[in-house]
């Protein structure tokens, strides 16, 4: 069973290859911005709590999201793989996230693969996506721009994470959707 974490910015295309990748080699999805998406659109209790900082632009508190995802990973033990999709987004969570691979699935996380987009050209795709994903949070310049600054606050130190056990891996994410999964498939290719 491969653990694959999908990191990188807001926009960087992580939904987007990690679909291609459910697709290619039949694993599970772990997206916690759907998770709370769902949430929301069911008008939870989760929801309810998660839509105030999501429509800044702000992470939702990370005890929140741990107990979501720990309740996610307990439902796929039996997939083949897990792709985890906006989860670990604080070194917190990256620790947090070591632990619940252990006490559930005793694995570990396989591999980081970290897209990498340069700033300018997230916003335009953010605001491009804003005209059709109907998400509160793609539609302002000022709440994408506050997105990529918790990136940058919050998110960014978790590749030291990866780093210190060295399973960091970058992937150049700007190229065609097909290339960019080319990329990661290379870079998957190559674990044992
Ligand atoms: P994007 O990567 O394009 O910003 P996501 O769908 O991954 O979009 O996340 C949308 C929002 O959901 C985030 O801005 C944040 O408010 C919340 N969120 C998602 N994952 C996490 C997480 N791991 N920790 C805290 N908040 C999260």
């Amino acid at each position: 069973m491969k653990n694959i974490v999908l990191f990188g910015p807001p926009g960087s295309g992580k939904g987007t290859q990690a679909q291609k990748l459910v697709e290619k080699y039949d694993w599970v999805q772990l997206s916690t911005g759907d998770m709370f998406r769902y949430n929301i659109k069911n008008k939870t209790d989760l929801g309810q709590l998660a839509k105030s900082y999501m429509d800044n632009g702000a992470l939702v508190p990370d005890e929140v999201t741990t107990n979501m995802l720990r309740a996610e990973v307990e439902r796929n033990k039996d997939a083949k793989g897990l792709i985890f999709d906006g989860y670990p987004r604080t070194t917190n969570q990256a620790e947090q996230l070591d632990k619940i691979l252990k006490e559930v699935l005793n694995r570990e996380v396989d591999v980081c693969l970290a897209l990498e987009v340069e700033d300018e050209r997230l916003v335009k795709r953010i605001l491009e996506r804003g005209k059709t994903s109907g998400r509160t949070d793609d539609s302002s310049e000022e709440i994408i721009r506050n997105r990529i600054r918790e990136y940058y606050q919050k998110t960014d130190e978790v590749s030291q994470h990866y780093r210190e056990d060295d399973k960091w891996v970058t992937i150049d994410g700007v190229g065609g959707i097909n290339e960019i999964t080319d990329r990661l498939v290379h870079a998957i290719e190559k674990l044992d």
